[in-house]
Parts: C-alpha cells; sequence; structure tokens
C-alpha cells in the first residue's frame, strides 16, 4: 500500500516559474502544514525563503526528484488563504510569476530566512519605589527628574526610543536612577504608542453631504461595493473615511487607508492618531526596515485597528479587513513602476471585492477611467460639492504674459497681488514645478549646452551644490567655470527652478519670509516638519514649491496661489498629460483660501485659449473631464479600451527596437495558434523608441498592445508571453511587461 504523498506547493521568488513541488521536511513542522507558512527550501545550489501556496497530493515532476523543505521559519502563516488569493490574482492580472507577488508583499527583511522580529523593544519603567518618590528630591538633578516624571506618568513604562523622542539624550541619567532602584528595565510591547491609549478625539459635526456620504458607505459595510467620493478640496472627506473606520472598528475589523505620499503628509497621519481608537500601523517606505516589518506584522496579526499606508500597504495580509480607503485616487505614485506593476488603487478594488466589503476612492479630481465607472453606475457617486466650515471655493483666473515685463517669472499684476495679500497679513504660495536653480547651461560663445553624457536629457543646474545634476539618472558633475568644449568664460544659466526663484523673491521681497518646498529642501531628516510648522505658525509668508505643494497640505491662511509655469505640458505627447495638468491645478488651487478668506488662484499662460484651460476656467474639474473623456473616446483610448506596454532597453541602440520587433512577430505568429476570437480586436502598436530613447546609458523602445476588452486582453497576454519569454536575447537586454500603464 502506498500512502498518497504530500507534496508542498511554494512560491520562490525566481524569475518565469508560478511555484515548486517539495516534500516536507522529515521533522515534524511545529503545528500541522498550512498555506501562508514562510519556508526555507534548497533552490539550485543553495537555499531560498519561499512561501507554502498550496497542499497537494499529485506533482508533473517524479516524486523521487523532489526535494525536502528545510525547516519552516515561522511560528504561525503569515498569510491567510484570502491574501493569498488576492496576490494569485495580482500576479495572473499583471503577468508576473506568483513569486513576485509575494515578495512584493513581504517586508524587506522577511524575504531572508530571518526570524521575526520580536514584537517588543526595549524600555523602563518607574519601580514601586520610583513611584512613589517625590519629584523635589531630585531638584538638583534636571535630566533624571525629567526622566522619572515621564515615567510616573506612564504606569506600563516607556520605550527607549519613546523616552528619547520626548526628553533628548537620557545621558547617565538612566544608569543614575537604576541605581537608586527607583527605575528599573523592561520591555514594551513595541508599537505601544501613547496616544494609542487616549480615547479619541471628538470630530465636527457633519455637514449635509458628508452625513449623506457616511450613510451611502456604512448601509453597505457588509458586502462588496465602490464607492466615488468626489468631494472638493476641503469638503471634508477625511472626516468621512475617519467616521466610517470608527464603525469598522466598533465592530471588531480593520480599516485599511491608502494614500499616495505619506511621508509628505505628516499632517494627515497626526489626524488620524487623534481621531482613531487604537493601534495604528503605518507602512510606507521611509520607515526603518524593522519598524516596517512590526507594523505590518500588527497588520498581519489582526492586532492593528488602522494600517495606513502607501500603495503597497494594499498587498499586506489584514484578517479582519472591513474596509478600504484610496485618498487621492487620481494620483500617479498609487502605482508601482517596476517589479510587480501594479496599480493600488485596481488591487483595493480587487481586494475589497474578494473580502466582500467596501472600498471608498476619494479625490477632487478622479482619475478619468475612475469617472467614467461611476457614469456607467458601477461606481456609487458620491459628491461634497462645498467646503466644510463654510470656506469659499477659491477663485481660478488666467493671466496671459505674452509681453509683459516678468520679474522673476512673475507678472506685473501677480506682484501686484502679492504685495496687497503681504500688507494683509495674508500668505501666498507659489508653483513651480522644476526643482534645482536652472534647466540649462549653456555657452554663449559656441553653443554648447550641458547635456547627461548618459541619457538624452539635459543638466539642472544647482547652484547651492555647485553641481549640475540630472533629473533622470542622477548622474553629476561640478560646476564648469568655463565652458568645457571652448573654454569661454561666458556660460549662462537659462530657466528658472525653485531653487533661483527663491533667491530671485528674496531680492524682490526683501521683508518677507520666504520658504521652499521641494525634494532638495526636505531631503534632511524633519525638514519638511519644519517647512510646514513654519507655514502654520504664519511665520513664513510666501512658500514656493513643486508638485509636492499639491500633496494634500492644507495651508488656511493662503489667500493667494501663482501658478507660474505650466504651458510646456499643455502640448505634451502623453494621452494623459491634460487630464495630470488638469489636476494639477486644481490640487494646487485647492491649497488656497480653506478659512475665513476667499482663496485667489492666478495662473500666468502664454496660451490663455487653450482648450483645456478655457474648460477648466469655465466648467471646472467636471467639465473638463466631459470634455476629455469624450476625445478619449473618439481616439480609442482608456477608460475606452485597455493597453499594456512592452518595454525593452540594451546598451546598444538597436537591439531593444529588434527584440520588440520579434515580440511583435510573435504576436501576430498567434494567429493560426490561438481562437480567433482572442486574437480580432488586439492591436500591436509600435514598436518605437521611448519618449527619452536613451536613460543611464540604455537605449529604451516600446511596443502597445491595445484592446477593446479587458478579458480578451488579459488572454492574449499570457499566450503571447509564453512565445516572447522564449526569444533569444542578446546579453544585457531587459524587458518587461506592464498592464495598464500609465506612462507611455
Ligand atoms: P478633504 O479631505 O476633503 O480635503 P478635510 O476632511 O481635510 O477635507 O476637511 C477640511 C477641513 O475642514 C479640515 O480642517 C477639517 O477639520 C474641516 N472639517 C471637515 N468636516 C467639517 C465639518 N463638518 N464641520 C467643520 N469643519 C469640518
Ligand atoms: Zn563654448
Ligand atoms: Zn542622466
Amino acid at each position: 500500500m502506498n500512502p498518497q504523498p504530500l507534496i508542498l506547493r511554494v512560491a520562490i521568488e525566481a524569475p518565469l516559474a508560478d511555484s515548486f513541488d517539495y516534500l516536507p521536511s522529515l521533522d515534524p513542522p511545529p503545528l500541522p502544514w498550512q498555506p501562508g507558512l514562510r519556508l526555507l527550501v534548497p533552490f539550485g545550489r543553495g537555499e531560498r525563503v519561499g512561501v507554502l501556496l498550496a497542499l497537494t497530493d499529485h506533482t508533473s515532476h517524479p516524486l523521487d526528484r523532489l526535494k525536502r523543505v528545510v525547516r519552516v521559519l515561522d511560528p504561525e502563516p503569515l498569510f491567510a488563504a484570502a491574501d493569498l488569493k488576492l496576490l494569485t490574482w495580482a500576479a495572473t492580472y499583471y503577468q508576473q510569476p506568483i513569486g513576485a507577488a509575494l515578495f512584493a508583499a513581504l517586508p524587506a527583511r522577511l524575504r531572508d530566512p530571518e526570524p521575526l522580529t520580536p514584537d517588543t523593544l526595549p524600555g523602563l519603567h518607574a519601580t514601586a519605589a520610583g513611584h512613589a518618590l517625590a519629584l523635589d528630591t531630585l531638584s538638583r538633578a534636571p535630566k533624571q527628574r525629567a526622566l522619572l516624571a515621564a515615567l510616573q506618568a506612564a504606569p506600563e513604562g516607556m520605550t527607549l526610543a519613546a523616552l528619547t523622542a520626548q526628553l533628548g539624550e537620557l545621558g547617565g541619567a538612566v544608569r543614575a536612577l537604576r541605581t537608586k532602584g527607583l527605575i528599573a528595565e523592561t520591555r514594551l510591547a513595541a508599537a505601544v504608542d501613547p496616544s494609542e491609549h487616549q480615547p479619541p478625539a471628538t470630530g465636527p459635526t457633519l455637514h449635509a453631504e458628508q452625513q449623506a456620504a457616511v450613510s451611502a458607505i456604512a448601509a453597505n459595510l457588509d458586502a462588496f461595493g465602490v464607492f466615488l467620493l468626489d468631494g472638493v478640496t476641503g469638503s471634508g472627506k477625511t472626516e468621512v473615511y475617519i467616521r466610517l473606520i470608527e464603525q469598522v472598528i466598533a465592530q471588531g475589523r480593520q480599516a485599511l487607508v491608502i494614500v499616495p505620499e505619506i511621508g509628505l503628509t505628516p499632517q494627515l497621519r497626526a489626524r488620524f492618531r487623534t481621531r482613531v481608537s487604537g493601534p495604528i500601523a503605518v507602512l510606507h517606505s521611509a520607515l526603518n526596515t524593522r519598524e516596517r516589518e512590526r507594523n505590518w506584522l500588527r497588520a498581519a496579526r489582526g492586532e492593528a485597528h488602522l494600517i495606513l499606508g502607501t500603495r503597497s500597504a494594499v498587498l499586506a495580509p489584514i484578517p479582519r479587513l472591513g474596509l478600504i480607503m484610496v485618498d487621492e485616487e487620481h494620483d500617479d505614485s498609487l502605482k508601482q513602476q517596476d517589479g510587480l506593476r501594479y496599480s493600488g488603487r485596481d488591487l483595493a478594488i480587487r481586494r475589497a471585492q474578494l473580502v466582500g466589503c467596501p472600498v471608498v476612492l476619494g479625490s477632487a479630481t478622479p482619475a478619468l477611467e475612475t469617472l467614467r465607472n461611476a457614469q456607467l453606475g458601477r461606481y456609487q457617486w458620491l459628491r461634497l460639492t462645498e467646503r466644510a466650515g463654510g470656506a469659499q471655493p477659491p477663485q481660478i483666473s488666467l493671466l496671459d504674459i505674452r509681453n509683459q515685463p516678468l520679474r522673476a517669472g512673475l507678472s506685473p499684476v501677480l506682484r501686484e497681488h502679492m504685495q496687497a495679500e503681504l500688507r494683509a497679513g495674508h500668505q501666498i504660495l507659489l508653483f513651480l514645478n522644476r526643482r534645482g536653480y536652472a534647466p540649462v547651461l549653456t555657452c554663449h560663445a559656441c553653443g554648447w549646452v550641458g547635456e547627461c553624457p548618459h541619457c538624452d536629457a539635459r543638466l539642472t543646474l544647482h547652484l547651492s551644490e555647485r553641481r549640475l545634476w540630472c533629473h533622470h539618472c542622477g548622474w553629476s558633475c561640478r560646476q564648469p567655470e568655463r565652458c568645457p568644449a571652448c573654454q569661454d568664460e561666458d556660460v549662462r544659466m537659462l530657466g528658472r527652478g525653485t531653487e533661483r526663484l527663491e533667491d530671485e523673491l528674496i531680492a524682490l521681497f526683501p521683508e518677507t519670509r520666504i520658504a521652499r518646498l521641494d525634494r532638495d529642501s526636505t531631503r534632511r531628516q524633519g525638514a519638511l516638519g519644519r517647512v510646514l510648522d513654519a507655514v502654520h505658525t504664519g511665520e513664513t509668508q510666501i512658500l514656493l514649491g513643486t508638485q509636492m505643494l499639491a500633496k494634500g497640505h492644507d495651508f488656511p491662511n493662503v489667500t493667494l496661489v501663482g501658478i507660474l509655469e505650466l504651458d510646456h505640458t499643455l502640448y505634451a505627447s502623453d494621452f494623459r498629460a491634460a487630464e495630470r495638468t488638469a489636476q494639477l491645478i486644481i490640487q494646487v488651487a485647492g491649497r488656497a483660501g480653506r478659512a475665513e478668506h476667499r482663496g485667489r488662484v492666478v495662473l500666468q499662460t502664454r496660451h490663455p485659449e487653450h482648450p483645456l484651460l478655457q474648460s477648466l476656467l469655465h466648467a471646472g474639474y467636471t467639465g473638463f473631464a466631459e470634455a476629455a473623456l469624450r476625445e478619449r473616446a473618439e481616439a480609442e483610448l482608456p477608460p475606452y479600451s485597455h493597453l499594456a506596454l512592452a518595454r525593452a532597453e540594451a546598451p546598444d541602440p538597436a537591439q531593444a527596437l529588434d527584440f520588440l520587433r520579434q515580440a511583435r512577430a510573435c504576436g501576430e505568429a498567434l494567429a493560426g495558434e490561438i481562437p480567433a476570437e482572442i486574437i480580432s480586436g488586439i492591436q500591436l502598436l509600435g514598436p518605437i523608441p521611448a519618449p527619452m530613447e536613451r536613460r543611464a546609458g540604455r537605449y529604451r523602445a516600446q511596443l502597445l498592445i491595445q484592446c477593446a476588452e479587458r478579458p480578451r486582453l488579459q488572454r492574449f497576454l499570457a499566450h503571447w508571453l509564453r512565445a516572447v519569454r522564449t526569444l533569444p536575447r542578446r546579453n544585457g537586454l531587459r524587458w518587461s511587461l506592464d498592464v495598464d500603464p500609465r506612462d507611455l
């Protein structure tokens, strides 16, 4: 009698393969074999981490060739069945091996055979003697006194990290108090944050539209449904999320909020902290690996009530998930641009469907595909048309700057407005979407222009560093004193970035306090917080910056927003350029006038007659979106068709194009092999060189695959990729497929 063998199907991060079969380890595992367990398995000549996907009794390999699992890594499965279902779906949809999806979901440390980080941190607590001691006894040792005071106020103790954050370096105070027997070491639950134990603050009374939105969603908490929360900036969308989160937590379930870039919005995090009861797990890439892992485990173990994170949080295991919210659902940073190229929003919708819970997409400027789904009734469309607290919407006007004498890029009219607002004690926001000092450095004698040696791109001068930087590949060199070509000294800086604008504004408004918000000015730890604080306290009078300004910040005293230059994006080639520009204008405009003062937005342009600007001005974002959707329909572009983009890059110029030509031929050759109904309706467009053909020393090309129906495109891709993967590849060629690409 031969008992059925137990075969373990395991996902490993390895190209091309879906899963691998293994036999159980000889040592019995600490618990029954369960999908979701992390395992160490032999692979090639070494060992790899894998995740158990399924138990089965058959394999397509000879049984005696199967290797045994080395050992089980964790005492519990990290993924539940529902998580594995989502990740399997994502892998299939984005045409990646399942290992790629699982490893995108795992925190970095757990992709290696590391044990789980213990859920405790070193800390201190006051002993009975320490609690009894009158603090005045320590008046001659202020640090000891402060430390003991903090611990007396925290009966469970505090982590060393929290103490240092509160008191600064502790120095010898710890040892001194310990020697006196007043405090002792302890270990504390890692993520315990004092605010978790505070009762949440109460929020404002909801206005009617908010109430209607909350009721509509709350009435459907037990079933899948997609809700578009289409609310102008400042209309109180976040408040709606908070009320729903309260209800979900009260039911004993977990809520997930996905935001585009959490590092940029410390205010949002702070707001959830004060309003939501219980543990919050924050997940984003700026955390250190252990913090991230701890928070991830708190989500996975069901401990965190709220998971607040960037796109990858949509992949985290959340066993009691009851509600998903995607804030700024239109934002491109919700899309992962390498590896598993997923859309955080689209996966959120799929996840809600698998779990059977609602998902809320919030935006003041919904993506055109989202609006289309709302129009078709697939999403329930909830509108917040007015600003909360009675604030007036900003008034947008176009300013024709042709033939205007500009100073610091500002027209006379805008300068007058600025003077008036400054006199009234208000704040001003200036938007210029280009960082650095000058985008072009050129020689007046011979015409030399500073270009990146590795990209088809110009170098940007960063004057404070005296360096030229390539914003595409990160290459840099020292600012030349003379022309590198002809040695002439007349090397000139053309154009303006935020660094230059700041210098010019200081000269133009000498009495005014000016601050800059861009990636350069906020690179240092804590710098972003300082810039934002100075705006909130009113210290900063003029804040200038790049699109970082548009990311959900709330500047209540800003009454004037100047948008300096957007003309170059009006004629960009990417079919999404108009949509992005409109969203950016509305989002930047939305920073103005949130409190009692009405905001004014001045948009400088040399193309005041441009249809995009005209429709935004006269019909708002909704009007713009209707016109833009009509154009998309005529051109059969998304959301009226579906796209996938194959990209290839190689060190030699023709190689990437050649490869994609062969890939295209593979697609055409499928005509006889797979059912005609899959092939018909598939269009292969290209290959063409990428918009910036050479980047980081590699030549890039792309091939577009277009189809009116998503399922057909999916089936075609699966067949086609099987063929493309067998194509011979010359050294150094890399290619990838992007399903639902954002950038063409
Ligand atoms: P959004 O997320 O739509 O930009 P927020 O939820 O951040 O809007 O709300 C904007 C501002 O209005 C915040 O300062 C918020 O505290 C306040 N607010 C929200 N809802 C109300 C309300 N019902 N009554 C008064 N103020 C509110
Ligand atoms: Zn020269
Ligand atoms: Zn470069």
